[in-house]
């Protein structure tokens, strides 16, 4: 659509030139409907390459959860609520900001503090990939 445009504001020029050049009122005119034609266009051609942009960028995927950085994957809504009734603390380190079973081998030595997991669940802290808190602690739920 922008190459054509072009092309019409090409054909614009022309006759622009040929209307001087003969002094006719008529190839004038249509060197001005041409060139409008162009700017139309050219309007669309942009509309149309920014839109395809976006549509491009949507249908991107989202960064994949386990390449983001601080170790583990979001809380679901559903799972913040099971683990908010849970009386279990739970092992927050700050770098990268997760939380652990208080028994996690990638803990730090002295390097985390224990928290409640409703707390770390409601502050939006990552359980970490490597122990799962979030799924053990759940797993240790009797079955209702
Ligand atoms: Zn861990």
């Amino acid at each position: 659509m922008v190459v054509a445009s072009l092309a019409l504001i090409l054909v614009a020029i022309v006759l622009v030139v040929i209307g001087l050049a003969s002094s006719s009122g008529g190839v004038l005119m249509s060197s001005i409907a041409v060139s409008l034609l162009a700017a139309a266009a050219l309007f669309a051609g942009v509309r149309q390459t920014a839109a395809s942009r976006r549509m491009a960028r949507a249908s991107r995927p989202a960064t994949p959860v386990r390449d983001r950085p601080g170790g583990g994957h979001d809380l679901s809504p559903g799972v913040k609520a099971r683990l908010a009734a849970l009386p279990d603390a739970v092992a927050v380190t700050d770098a990268p900001l997760s939380f652990h079973l208080p028994n996690c081998a990638r803990l730090p030595p002295g390097g985390f503090r224990l928290i409640p997991v409703a707390t770390a669940a409601a502050a939006g802290i990552r359980p970490c990939h490597s122990c799962d808190p979030a799924a053990a602690l759940l797993a240790s739920l009797p079955r209702s």
